[in-house]
């Protein structure tokens, strides 16, 4: 069975050193409080492996692909940075890494059309990890519509971060309004989204869910699933959007399991997906051939 892990993270070389002075010479508060934070227990949410490291763990895992996301940064020149890093991962591993290009905004039309369409043309088959909420940028920004009509030209699906409003709160969560993505699915219907974390189960909102559904370019990943929902999920996610519409992402290297005492790990999260009572034909679904399909791998 193929298995594409859809949501995981690496950082350049120069963050993973010392992370939280990369962070602050950047102007990164809000990834710094994310990312660079020690839980109660005092193990750290998340590591930060470098690519060999991450493609042996992938080895172990048996993980055939990791889509590497980036991230909502504060900064447009720390979203050029990490396209650049992506870009030479990509080169070096095209058969293992796929990858999601970042922007901000705020760096105007012009230069965002560019990097995007750089981005496309170095092999990128997404965009995201975005949060246009945690990047001050309002959902009617021109320069950020502009970017999601540029997306669904370039079949380049957009994936947007999501938390849930009634959910958990954790140290620099960041409301993100439900209707927004609703909105967003039906003013720009030529653009692909996933809502990571589940759109924090959107399609099952008592109030938006039939709307929701009815959106055919909204997908779902399951980054940090384990962290934040119980393993019904799966089941009941899948039977409101159907399977073709969720897509496996853990979130690594975010440690999702704080309380087992081993590291965080590529593939960690396999063992929950397996055991959620899905038939053989949408777990490859879900696993693998969803993104084949999506991201066109
Ligand atoms: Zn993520």
């Amino acid at each position: 069975m193929r298995i594409i892990d859809a949501h995981v993270h690496l950082y350049p070389p120069e963050a993973n050193r010392a992370p939280a002075a990369w962070a602050a010479a950047r102007g990164e508060r809000h990834w710094a409080t994310l990312c660079t934070r020690v839980r109660k227990n005092g193990r750290p949410v998340q590591g930060f492996p470098s690519v060999d490291e991450l493609l042996r763990d992938m080895d172990t895992a048996g993980v055939e692909r990791a889509v590497l996301q980036g991230w909502y940064w504060e900064k447009h020149d720390t979203c050029v940075l990490q396209n650049r890093f992506y870009a030479d991962c990509l080169r070096a591993h095209p058969d293992r890494l796929a990858a999601f290009a970042t922007f901000h905004a705020a760096a105007g039309a012009a230069v965002i059309e560019e990097e995007i369409r750089r981005a496309a043309g170095e092999g990128f088959c997404g965009l995201g990890e975005l949060s246009p909420h945690s990047q001050g940028v309002a959902i009617d920004d021109p320069t950020w519509r502009n970017a999601l009509v540029l997306a669904g030209e370039l079949a380049l699906p957009v994936n947007l971060h999501v938390t849930e409003p009634a959910g958990k709160k954790y140290p620099g969560k960041i409301e993100t309004p439900l209707g927004d993505f609703v909105r967003l699915a039906r003013e720009f219907p030529r653009t692909k989204f996933v809502l990571a974390h589940w759109g924090a189960r959107l399609p099952l909102d008592p109030e938006l869910g039939t709307a929701a559904r009815a959106c055919t370019n909204l997908f779902y990943d399951t980054a940090a699933s384990p962290l934040l929902y119980e393993r019904a999920v799966f089941r009941e996610m899948i039977d409101a959007v159907g399977v073709g519409r969720v897509l496996y992402g853990s979130d690594h290297p975010l440690d999702l399991y704080p309380k087992n005492g081993a590291a965080s790990q590529v593939g960690a999260m396999l063992e929950d997906v397996r055991a959620a009572g899905l038939s053989k034909a949408e777990l490859e679904a879900v696993l693998g051939q969803n993104a084949v399909e999506l991201m066109g791998i």
